[in-house]
C-alpha cells in the first residue's frame, strides 16, 4: 500500500506528521487515462448566458502532481510557510480503486479554466501538466501573487477516514504581517464558492471539518503566503465510497467545474 498524504485532512502541528507524504509507491496508478484535460462541450445551447469576466485574472491551483510520488526527496524538502516548516508538496490521496487526487485536481482545474476563459477571464494554472513534480506550496502561492490574481483557488479532494463525507472550503487564518489584507475578501470568495458548489453539485457540507463547510487554517503555505484573495476547496472525501464514486465520474467533474466557475464569477462580478 502506498503511504498517501491525507491531503488537507492532517493538520498536524509538527513537521513530518501527516503531511510529510512518504512517497513510497512506484509512481502510483495513472488513473486519468485519455490525456488529462479532456473537457466536454460547453453547456447546452440555450443555457443561461455567462457573465463577462473580461479583465479578471484567476489563478487555479490543481493540488499535488503526478510525478510527486516518484520524487520523494524533492517533494519532502522542507519549506517555510511562516507558521511552520513543512514539505514542499505532497502526493495527495486516491480512491480505493486507484483514482489519484492529482489526476482529479488536474481534470477539474482544466475544465474550470475552460469555462472561465470562455467568459473572458485570464486563467493561470500553477502547473502545466500532470506528470511533473511540485511546484512547492510556496511557489503555488507566489504564482497567484505574481499574476496579481483577482481570485485564486486551490483544488483538492480529501483523504479522511471512511464515513467522513462531503466538501469543505478552507479559508486563510490570519498570519499577521503576511496575509492580513486577504482575510476579508477570501471569506467572501469562500462563501461564494461554498454556495455555488453546494447548489451546483448537490454535495453535502462536510460532516467532519469546519462549520457549514467553512474551515479556517493557518498551516497551509498556499494561504499563508498569498497576497491575493484565495481559498482551498476539498471537493469531497476520496476515501469515502459514496464521495469517491462521484469524484471519479467525468460528468460529475464537469458539474464541479461549472459550480466552481459559477462561484468564482459570483465573487468577481
Ligand atoms: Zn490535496
Amino acid at each position: 500500500m502506498p503511504a498517501l498524504a491525507a491531503c488537507g485532512f492532517a493538520s498536524g502541528s509538527s513537521v513530518g506528521s501527516g503531511e510529510a507524504a512518504a512517497a513510497s509507491s512506484g509512481g502510483g496508478p495513472a488513473a486519468s487515462t485519455g490525456g488529462g484535460p479532456a473537457v466536454s462541450a460547453e453547456g447546452p445551447a440555450g443555457s443561461v448566458p455567462r457573465r463577462s469576466l473580461d479583465g479578471k485574472v484567476i489563478v487555479i491551483d490543481p493540488g499535488h502532481n503526478g510525478g510527486n510520488a516518484a520524487h520523494a526527496s524533492e517533494v519532502n524538502r522542507l519549506v517555510n510557510v511562516i507558521t511552520e516548516r513543512k514539505a514542499c508538496d505532497t502526493t495527495g490521496t486516491e480512491t480505493r480503486s486507484g483514482y489519484a487526487e492529482h489526476a482529479f485536481t488536474w481534470d477539474v482545474s482544466n475544465r474550470t479554466a475552460k469555462i472561465l476563459k470562455s467568459q473572458g477571464a485570464k486563467v493561470v494554472l500553477t502547473r502545466g501538466n500532470d506528470t511533473g513534480v511540485g511546484p512547492c506550496v510556496t511557489e503555488r502561492a507566489a504564482i497567484g501573487n505574481k499574476n496579481k490574481a483577482d481570485a485564486a483557488l486551490s483544488v483538492h479532494a480529501d483523504g479522511a477516514p471512511k464515513g467522513d463525507r462531503g466538501f469543505h472550503i478552507i479559508e486563510p487564518g490570519l498570519v499577521k504581517g503576511h496575509n492580513d489584507k486577504i482575510i476579508s475578501d477570501s471569506r467572501k470568495l469562500g462563501l461564494a464558492l461554498r454556495d455555488a458548489y453546494h447548489t451546483g453539485t448537490g454535495m453535502p457540507f462536510s460532516n467532519y471539518r469546519g462549520t457549514k463547510a467553512l474551515d479556517v487554517r493557518d498551516d497551509l503555505g498556499g494561504l499563508n503566503l498569498s497576497t491575493r484573495p484565495k481559498v482551498f476547496i476539498e471537493c469531497g472525501n476520496m476515501q469515502d465510497p459514496g464521495d469517491a464514486a462521484k469524484l471519479s465520474d467525468p460528468e460529475f467533474r464537469q458539474k464541479i467545474a461549472e459550480a466552481l466557475a459559477d462561484g468564482l464569477t459570483d465573487y468577481l462580478t
